[in-house]
């Protein structure tokens, strides 16, 4: 199939854009590098730097007639979202709907959205949060990607275009980008290799449900099988507080750091984690790579990385 991947230069839209070729796909890459890097996007993939939002962007998807858009590119700053909501929809919301409108025009048969579990469901009225669970966003970031599930529901019924809409978990591993949700593994990771002292912010009991970038890949590829339209999350059923993770990666990367926290981050929510009964039911997904497995994998990537720095062969 012919495959337009938005914000494959991205953390997690690179791995997927790198499973869609192993499967024999064509893959195109659109991703304007405002946090993704050209080196993360895979050889084989055509690469064109544009903007979602752009007239360009729009004329590409209407000239190639893709089969399937995996949409990937977004704002994600949940902060930035806040202190500047029109920014975030014009991305998140305005991006979607400029691809979208040129894409169900010209042939454009599924669309796989990169939703998010945490941010749109709020904090937990019950654990684990599924399907059921109330939808609180307290973020514009969430309110965005709520709206984005809802306009592919309306793509879905007024041009029969399939679309899945995965609510990620918080994800993590090799090429993570330390901005993003999940943010807090990449952050300890790099400070711990270089004996540097990381900061958790407020006592450390807020927890968050880490899925490894692996099996959301593979639950990319599951959605891509799915011959149904459907949302479903991604995670793990496990919960995780910040103190358990910085414990897990300082045994993981034997530095020699004590717990040092500082000051809570003002309306950070308390706790987060995804049921996925429904996502196995559909798409015979759950996750495989547990979490010492997978801290244990990013470790490995972020030594090497620390490694090719110190020797001047920077990746990016
Ligand atoms: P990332 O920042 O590494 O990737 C996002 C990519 O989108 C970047 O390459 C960026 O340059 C590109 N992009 C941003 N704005 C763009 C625009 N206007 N036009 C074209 N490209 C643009 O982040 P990620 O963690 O890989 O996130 C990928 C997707 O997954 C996002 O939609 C995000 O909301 C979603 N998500 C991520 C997590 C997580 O834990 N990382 C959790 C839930 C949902």
């Amino acid at each position: 199939m012919r495959i337009l991947v938005t914000g494959g230069a991205g953390f997690i839209g690179s791995h997927v854009a790198d499973a869609l070729l192993r499967h024999g796909h064509t893959v195109h890459v659109v991703d304007n590098l405002s946090t993704g890097v050209r080196w993360k996007v895979p050889g084989d993939a055509r690469f064109i730097q544009k903007d979602v939002r752009s007239e360009a962007a729009a004329a590409l998807v209407a000239e190639q007639g893709y089969d399937v858009l995996v949409h990937h590119a977004a704002q994600m700053d949940v902060r930035r979202s806040v202190e500047d909501p029109r920014f975030d929809a014009d991305v998140n919301i305005g991006g979607l709907l400029n691809v979208m409108e040129a894409g169900v025009e010209h042939g454009l048969q599924k669309v796989v959205l990169a939703s998010t579990g945490g941010a749109i469901y709020g904090e937990p009225v019950y654990t684990p949060q599924d399907l059921d669970h109330p939808l609180q966003p307290v973020s514009p970031y969430g309110v965005a990607k709520l709206a984005s599930e809802k306009y592919l529901q309306y793509y879905q019924q007024q041009y029969g275009v399939d679309t899945v809409s995965l609510r990620y978990a918080n994800v993590y591993g090799p090429r993570q980008n330390p901005h993003g949700e999940a943010g807090v593994v990449a952050i300890f990771a790099k400070a711990m290799l270089a004996g540097e002292q990381p900061v958790i912010y407020g006592d450390g009991t807020q927890t968050r449900d880490y899925v490894y970038v692996g099996d959301v890949v593979q639950a990319n590829l599951a959605a891509l099988e799915y011959d149904e339209s459907g949302v479903f999350n991604v995670g793990t059923g496990r919960e995780t507080s910040v103190n358990g993770l910085f414990q897990q990666l300082r045994a993981a990367t034997e530095a020699d750091v004590e717990q040092h926290h500082g000051p809570a981050k003002p309306g950070e929510q308390q706790r987060s984690v995804l049921g996925y009964a429904q996502t196995t039911e559909a798409l015979g997904w759950g996750p495989q790579v547990d979490l010492k497995e997978g801290l244990a994998r990013t470790v490995d990537w972020y030594r090497e990385e620390l490694a090719r720095e110190s020797t001047g062969r920077l990746s990016e």
